[in-house]
């Protein structure tokens, strides 16, 4: 019989931090489509799958994380929670936040937030505060607060935020019947790529949960393999690439504008383990990707969100890509987040309706149909 998702904790408990007598708390998040992708499919002469987690209750994959962050912190007895964040995760925390009757405070970098995640925050009750600075001044202040004020910090430096995030790579695996032969997503803090590839290392091997009052006994394995791990960041933010902070990250793939990820050597590691790479798409390379994942593939994202099938493309035309591979691009968060740009034509100008007449004829010639 069908029955609902019933969210990433219950879905997976087995495997995360969680009891059978931790309240959980969930929005319904995971679950969500792994779509095939024609255009890229034929591109590239292979097998081409996007994840797409804008489909999660916020419109992020950031929901992964929040349900097993904010769970643990209502277990650990918090009644408030802060994070840093560059739009989604600030949306997440504070839908996650007032289900679970905790006060949120967020932390955001001057400019550049996304309307769509703003409004999201505010609506949730969030308490909202613009930092004269970056993302990671954010994160270094949010960092403090929790240090020495009775708040919790659930950014994805919060370990319950990768053990959330690694349902992802379960979900693949579940679906494809195996781990694809390669994994492409955006790298920004980092914590989303470090998540993957612990997700994907646990279900190729038996695996105990090391959890207190977790179910005892050995899980076997349900992958045979793990596969090749590529993160892109943006060229304006682009440390790991770089391998030094960068002080002024620019692009306008807001969600992956991050000078210095807290995950670095975590993202170093899914790299070099994999066998995998860590490279840099322009924002005229991840624009492009966008507008070919809204137009060819029927996938609307948002622009960071579009940096790993960025990569993909650009690996292409480098002569990296092998055919007859299959591959799995992670796209983050909803293109509703920050509709803006899908009005804006190749050329930057900005997209008006074609003006008709109150007339049918008119209006069929205007389509072509005469
Ligand atoms: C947070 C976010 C990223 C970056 O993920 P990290 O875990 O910080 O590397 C990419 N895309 C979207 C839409 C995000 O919200």
């Amino acid at each position: 019989m069908a029955h609902q998702w019933r969210g990433v904790i219950r879905e997976y408990a087995d495997r995360l931090p969680v009891s059978e007598s931790t309240r959980v708390v969930t929005l319904g998040e995971g679950g969500t489509p792994l779509i095939e992708a024609p255009a890229l499919s034929r591109l590239v002469e292979g097998e081409v799958w996007v994840k797409f987690e804008g489909m999660n209750p916020t419109g992020s994959f950031k929901d992964r994380g929040m349900t097993m962050a904010i769970t643990a912190a209502v277990e650990q007895g918090a009644k408030a929670v802060v994070c840093a964040s560059t739009g989604n995760t600030s949306a997440s925390a504070a839908a996650y936040a007032t289900q679970a009757g905790l006060t949120c405070a967020v932390l955001v970098p001057e400019g550049k937030i996304a309307m769509g995640k703003l409004s999201q925050a505010i609506a949730h009750g969030a308490t909202l505060l613009q930092v004269d600075g970056n993302f990671d001044n954010c994160l270094d202040v949010a960092r403090k607060l929790s240090e020495n004020y009775p708040v919790f910090l659930v950014n994805s430096v919060n370990p319950n935020r990768i053990e959330g995030q690694k349902t992802g790579a379960f979900e693949v695996v579940d679906a494809l019947g195996d781990a694809p032969d390669y994994h492409l997503l955006p790298v920004g803090n980092a914590g989303n790529i470090t998540a993957y590839w612990k997700g994907y290392r646990e279900y190729s091997q038996p695996y105990t949960n090391p959890h207190p009052g977790a179910p005892a006994g050995e899980l076997p394995a349900v992958s045979t393999r793990t596969p090749v791990m590529w993160g892109f960041q943006a060229a304006g933010a682009a440390p790991i690439v770089l391998g030094h902070p960068v002080t002024d990250p620019d692009t306008l793939a807001t969600a992956i504008r991050i000078g210095n990820p807290a995950s670095w050597e975590q993202a170093e590691a899914a790299r070099d383990e994999s066998g995998g790479l860590i490279d840099s798409v322009t924002d005229e390379e991840i624009l492009a990707a966008h507008r070919w994942l809204s137009a060819k593939e029927g996938v609307f994202v948002e622009p960071a969100s579009a940096a790993g099938v960025a990569g993909l493309i650009k690996h292409h035309g480098l002569g990296n890509v092998p055919t007859g591979k299959r591959w799995v691009i992670t796209v983050t968060g909803h293109g509703l987040k920050d509709p803006q740009w899908a009005l804006r034509n190749a050329d930057g100008s900005d997209v008006e309706p074609q003006r008709v007449p109150f007339d049918v004829v008119a209006v069929a010639e205007a389509l072509g149909l005469s």
